[in-house]
């Protein structure tokens, strides 16, 4: 069986790249859109045969979670990458100061407990699929090494992300699941704003070199495939 890769806020920007890119190495794709009808115009736009699977998928609310888990066990019974990529930046070069109590919870309920609620709901499946890999969107923007001023409640998302990533890779070592954190350089997309350096296709090649990579590292945080400071 073909191995089944699920990939949150896959419609567009770096997640419809890292779907498009695995659908490319004969993944199975699963596109977890929060609107369904962006999810199936973004499965067009792959193109692969059989098409990308589209399921409906917001990362802040629970009955969605629960059908998608459900929705993976009924149609694979396995999953072998799970790629958290949902996210928002809402408070992008502002400062702490301007920083409002209730942009930073809606930050953290989409970047941190939706990745969480997410990577937990699926957490059956991946422990039952051999060599299965969690991979989380991280930025560089979180790594307190390099923390300046500027971007609070998106810098600590991310932060928060990689503990995340190191609680989850320790925990889930037994069961052979790996778990990494990643940041993709700063990308030309919704989020990242169309001054930017990157491509998708280039922010998206360090998240499929982890989903396919032999063996996979894990509890680790990388760009451009070369580890990055916490
Ligand atoms: P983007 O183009 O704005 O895409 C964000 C995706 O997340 C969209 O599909 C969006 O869906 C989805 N999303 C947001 N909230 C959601 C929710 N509650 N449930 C489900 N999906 C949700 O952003 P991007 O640049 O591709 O970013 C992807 C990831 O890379 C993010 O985690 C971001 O923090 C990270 N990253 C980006 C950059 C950069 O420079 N672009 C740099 C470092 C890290 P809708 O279309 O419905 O809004």
């Amino acid at each position: 069986m073909k191995r089944v890769a699920l990939i949150t806020g896959a419609n567009k920007g770096i997640g419809f790249e890292i779907a498009r890119q695995l659908a490319e190495r004969e993944f199975t794709v699963i596109l977890g859109c929060r609107n369904a009808a962006a999810g199936r115009a973004a499965a067009d736009d792959i193109g692969c045969t059989p098409p990308p699977v589209v399921c409906q998928l917001d990362v802040t609310d629970d009955d969605s979670i629960r059908r998608a888990a459900a929705f993976v066990t009924k149609q694979f019974g396995r999953l072998d990458v799970l790629v958290n990529n949902a996210g928002v930046a809402l408070d992008k070069f502002r400062s702490a100061l301007d920083l409002e109590a209730g942009t930073l919870r809606d930050t953290f309920e989409t970047n941190v407990v939706g990745a969480f609620a997410v990577t937990k709901a699926m957490s059956p499946l991946l422990m039952i699929t051999d060599g299965a890999r969690v991979i989380n969107l991280s930025s560089a923007l979180g790594s307190l090494e390099s923390m300046g001023g500027l971007t609070l409640a998106y810098r600590m998302s991310k932060t928060a992300l990689n503990a995340i990533t190191r609680v989850l890779s320790a925990e889930l070592a037994d069961h052979g699941v790996s778990v990494n954190s990643m940041c993709p350089g700063w990308v030309r997309t919704a989020l990242g704003g169309a001054d930017a350096e990157r491509s998708p296709e280039e922010g998206a090649d360090t998240a499929v070199w982890l989903a396919t990579v032999q063996p996979s590292p894990t509890g680790a945080f990388f760009k451009d495939r070369q580890p990055l400071p916490w």
